[in-house]
């Protein structure tokens, strides 16, 4: 399928989705994402979440990830050379291991990632001395991070959680995983009740935050369903009975640090929404005033690029 096609199928293969809060007060921001597809974005008045209105259903995201129009889209890396471009050398500490490293002194620790694709994140907790465990959905990916990374890399399957049950998972880390999935808060709630009380979630994500990583334009896209802010993210996390202890600045996103506790806030709070609509169109205005002045200085001549 053309780029072209896709978009008029696309209100012909979604279903409607509300807040994951379950608020049914939203405000539209955004009718498409960066190629034109007609995703409809809002932000909600009681939590801040910022997320897609109509995502597509389970038999069209099957057939999206498997086209060529997606690897036409993202990128044209095979498995292979995406596996070797993000082999570390041994003991690198890497952003993400610095951020583990605190909750794992003293102790050989046992680190799941959820949604790890090949591996690579995984290297250096295994190299600094930790049992490691990659879960992810896609075989090829699976396959070459063991070949390459010699890493304990597992298929997710329908037993997977029940099999995680039965270890005391010390990090467990979701980076770059939540924002692709419709039901991202049932996923945690699965993982939370397989977590103990001392286990630390390390949740890397591409927030509203980070939009100049991205450009304003390019930020919004048919594979992201969700894209949290600090704020909106605290809220979804006090509602699974998670409270966030950390925030840190990371490479396209923020990385958050949570833990199960007791103290929680639940309570609405307008400066949850009021901080994201400031986000989003403070990025917008940047973005289209640098827009307008580069026509005008085209059509005066004055700038060619
Ligand atoms: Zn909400």
């Amino acid at each position: 399928m053309e780029i072209a096609e896709f978009k008029s199928a696309y209100p012909s293969m979604t279903v409607p989705m509300g807040c994951p809060c379950g608020s049914r007060f939203w405000i539209p921001i955004k009718p498409k994402e960066r190629f034109g597809i007609p995703v409809k974005f809002a932000i909600c008045f009681k939590c801040g979440h910022t997320f897609a209105r109509y995502v597509m259903n389970d038999v069209a995201l099957d057939q999206f990830y498997s086209s060529s129009l997606y690897r036409n889209l993202y990128g044209t890396l095979s498995v292979q050379e995406h596996i070797d471009k993000l082999h570390v050398p041994e003991k690198t500490r890497t952003p993400l291991w610095q951020i583990a490293e605190p909750f794992l002194k003293d102790k050989i620790g046992n680190i799941v990632e959820w949604g790890s694709s090949g591996g690579w994140n995984l290297i250096p907790f295994r190299d600094f001395g930790h049992n490691v465990l990659g879960l992810d959905v896609s075989s090829p990916y699976i396959e070459a991070g063991r070949k390459t990374y010699n890493l304990r890399l597992e298929l997710i399957n329908e037993n997977t959680l029940k099999d995680l049950s039965g270890t005391q998972f010390d990090v467990i880390i979701l980076n770059h995983v939540l924002e692709h999935l419709v039901d991202a808060e049932g996923l945690l709630k699965q993982l939370i009740a397989v977590s103990s009380k001392e286990s630390v979630f390390i949740i890397g994500l591409p927030t509203i935050e980070s939009t100049q990583d991205y450009g304003f334009n390019n930020f919004f896209t048919v594979a992201h369903i969700h894209y949290f802010s600090k704020h909106s993210l605290t809220s979804a996390l006090n509602r699974l009975g998670l409270s966030l202890i950390e925030t840190h600045r990371t490479h396209g996103g923020l990385t958050f640090v949570a833990k199960q506790s007791d103290v929680l806030n639940r309570k609405f709070n307008v400066y949850r929404f009021v901080y994201s609509a400031y986000q989003i169109s403070s990025r917008y205005l940047k973005f289209f005033l640098r827009r307008s002045a580069r026509k005008l200085l085209e059509a005066t001549g004055l700038y060619n690029g």
